[in-house]
């Protein structure tokens, strides 16, 4: 067990302030308890924290990650200069996954791991691609998170993008791991994807309680290509198969949506999940969250695994043309809580915490948590992280793996990844 002394706990839903002692239990969704200082006694054979003048609150978590995307920070310029969307994913992420091997998938796994651990989250939701090595790879991606001890709803990219034999190792390999493990049916996106390919995903997501985990209009080149092949949109085409039909649906950017697809969407149980850092560096455009109802999250696409930032960038960027404030704000960062215990998913027990080390100039109060929450928090502020009741960051420094072996091991890699993707 581990005990966090001397604790200012903030309740990630009331925003109540409690200064307790609190007692965790390790264990996949076990429990936390406050207790008293005359308890203390009792639990001294606890890992003990001692966490005077610092927060502590529920861990986070990633609503849309792409582990795949690990070892391309600080990689040489792609063949062409990309000019739009379709020409950054043919010559950079497709150029990058295709070069992908296991040794790399796991490297890119642990790396993503630790950067999620070390900036306060806990669970990740994961999209992963890598086509000359489907199959096997989600139980690579899973080991790697067990070893750094961050939980995760992973899914394989179904595409039909390099072929229908590969379209069939990602249909195989996404049921393999849905067999024994919590996880959902990754489609790359409608453009990519064809009605054959679409229809077994669906027949997928059912077969195994599932939902579906899909790139959404994020350009608007895929509604073109969705009226001009199918004659229709891509949420219509999406829900005429079936694939809204599930609480554990996650539909990623959800850009480029008429006011009928939002409509869609909005009465479905399915998810939306933001990506803002991603859709500007991609430069498709601003995302909103009007009309599209409650199920908002958030997530990184890859970028890094830093969720504070990411409620930052949809607050600020939002500004232009969502209708976020500052509760909203909160409430998208907080929301995939919401979606993993909905859909019963394992590993974002209560036993899952964060240590802020927090230092303002101003009183820190329920009343004006969110204002602290945009314009003081970072993830520089987390010391521990405790993942299903186990300290997995102490002090700053990763418990579970050792980070500067890993680090340098995913640096040879990378430097093997850049020169595969030369040739
Ligand atoms: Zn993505």
């Amino acid at each position: 067990m581990i005990l966090l002394k001397n604790a200012t706990f903030i309740d990630w839903q009331s925003l109540d302030f409690s200064n307790t002692n609190i007692l965790v239990e390790e264990g996949i969704d076990n429990k936390m308890s406050f207790i008293s200082n005359g308890e203390i006694e009792k639990h001294k054979d606890s890992e003990v924290i001692d966490c005077s003048g610092k927060i502590v609150t529920k861990s986070f978590g990633v609503g849309h990650h792409h582990v795949y995307s690990a070892l391309s920070r600080g990689m040489g310029a792609p063949k062409k200069n990309p000019e739009n969307f379709n020409e950054i994913l043919e010559y950079i992420w497709w150029t990058l996954d295709k070069c992908l091997d296991k040794d790399m998938i796991e490297y890119s796994a642990l790396t993503t791991a630790i950067a999620c651990a070390k900036a306060g989250s806990t669970f990740t939701i994961d999209h992963h691609a890598s086509p000359f090595a489907v199959e096997g790879s989600l139980k690579i991606i899973a080991k790697a998170f067990d070893k750094v001890g961050v939980s995760h709803l992973l899914c394989y990219e179904i595409s039909d993008r390099d072929g229908m034999d590969i379209a069939a190792k990602g249909l195989k390999e996404t049921e393999s791991y849905l067999k024994n493990n919590q996880g959902l049916v990754g489609l790359h996106a409608s453009f990519t994807v064809g009605n054959n390919t679409l229809e077994k995903a669906v027949a997928l997501m059912n077969n195994y309680n599932s939902g579906i985990h899909v790139h959404v209009a994020e350009d608007l080149s895929d509604q073109g290509h969705c009226l001009k092949t199918y004659s229709k949109r891509v949420v219509n085409r999406l829900h005429e198969f079936g694939a809204l039909n599930s609480s554990k649906t996650i539909l990623g950017h959800c850009l480029h949506l008429d006011d009928s697809e939002k409509e869609i969407i909005k009465d479905s149980t399915a998810w939306v999940v933001q990506n803002m850092e991603s859709n500007l560096n991609n430069k498709v455009g601003y995302f909103s969250g009007k009309g599209l109802g409650d199920n908002l999250m958030l997530g990184t696409d890859g970028m890094h695994s830093d969720m504070i930032q990411s409620a930052k960038f949809a607050f600020f960027a939002g500004q232009h043309a969502d209708n976020i404030e500052y509760d909203s704000a909160y409430y998208r960062f907080r929301n995939v809580h919401h979606y993993l215990k909905s859909n019963n998913f394992k590993g974002d027990g209560e036993n899952n915490l964060v240590v802020l080390d927090y230092a303002s100039p101003t009183p820190l109060t329920k009343d004006n948590f969110y204002g602290h929450f945009l314009f003081g928090f970072n993830s520089a502020m987390v010391t521990d992280v405790i993942s299903d009741g186990k300290l997995i960051v102490k002090n700053r420094i990763m418990q579970t793996v050792n980070e500067d072996e890993i680090l340098k091991q995913s640096g040879e890699l990378a430097k093997k990844l850049w020169k595969k993707m030369q040739g």
